[in-house]
């Protein structure tokens, strides 16, 4: 079971959050027949994504995307407290390093991460900041400081068996609450320089709590548990809805030259199957 801790340090002005999504990332892994360089891609957005929507209430959603102008093409992600959704433009990208380990700088490629949150009030806010490197850790620790202006320090790590299958998968995200004094900036940041990687560590099994007292050396104070999970919530009626946004005329030219309409949902594949007469009903309710 995916879960993430949320632990305060240095004073309760340091705010870390760590979790672990193995299964969620093998679940989309395999719904979308995912390569190596788009699994890892995909599941550290995911992951970050999951972490975002812990930061948030519960009610307000986010829509997270990154766009890169590589090979995987777009990522579309959608979290809310302790649910995350998505899915990417194109799941069968492996490129290679140099040395041979797996590219994903390549795959993403240039362009921006959005952030559209929907908080409940009038407008949605959107937000967005360059991908500066593509390996999706350090272009949303850029994204938090620039974008949020949150001091902060992201770290993803997916980490794949000989069979290119998920391992296991999981990150933190480190953020410098104001009134944080300089020595513990300072103290933290050495923390950090000293930190195994990410996806060592994730490899290696660590568990959320094992990553929060490895960035700390121990000192922290831990408060929730979340469970994560990876539910779809589309329904017929939902896309009943869409097709009713398509208009009278549009509607009556599918039914007279199609008799039916098929509509897949891009987050879990679910096929929406409407008949002659159901398309007939759709347009005498409008
Ligand atoms: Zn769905």
């Amino acid at each position: 079971m995916d879960y993430l801790k949320k632990a305060y340090c240095m004073n309760k002005t340091v705010r870390i959050f760590s979790c672990i999504t193995t299964d969620m990332v093998s679940h989309y892994q395999k719904l979308f027949n995912m390569w190596p360089s788009s699994t890892i891609a995909f599941g550290k957005t995911l992951t970050i994504s999951a972490i975002m929507g812990c930061t948030y209430k519960s009610g307000e959603r986010l829509n997270i995307f990154v766009k890169g102008d590589g090979p995987i093409g777009k990522i579309t992600v959608e979290a809310t407290f302790g649910n995350v959704r998505g899915y990417m433009e194109n799941p069968g990208v492996y490129l290679e390093n140099n040395n041979g380990g797996i590219n994903i700088t390549k795959a993403v490629g240039a362009g921006e991460i959005e952030v559209i949150k929907d908080l409940n009030m009038r407008e949605p806010f959107s937000s967005s900041s360059e991908i500066i490197e593509g390996d999706i850790s350090n272009d949303f620790t850029y994204y938090f400081t620039k974008s949020e202006q949150i001091p902060s320090s992201v770290g993803l790590g997916v980490s794949l068996n000989t069979d290119s299958t998920v391992k296991a998968s999981g990150g933190f995200l480190i953020q410098i609450m104001p009134g944080c004094k300089d020595e513990y900036i300072t103290e933290l940041e050495k923390n950090l320089k000293e930190l195994k990687p990410i996806t060592q560590m994730i490899d290696e099994g660590y568990s959320p709590e094992d990553i929060i007292n490895e960035i700390t050396k121990g000192d922290y104070e831990l408060l929730d548990e979340i469970e994560l999970h990876h539910n779809c919530n589309c329904s017929k009626e939902r896309f009943k809805k869409g097709l009713k946004s398509l208009g009278k005329t549009t509607l009556e030219e599918i039914l007279n030259e199609d008799k039916k309409v098929d509509i897949k949902c891009n987050f879990c594949n679910t096929n929406y199957h409407f008949d002659e007469d159901e398309l007939k009903e759709i347009i005498l309710e409008m």
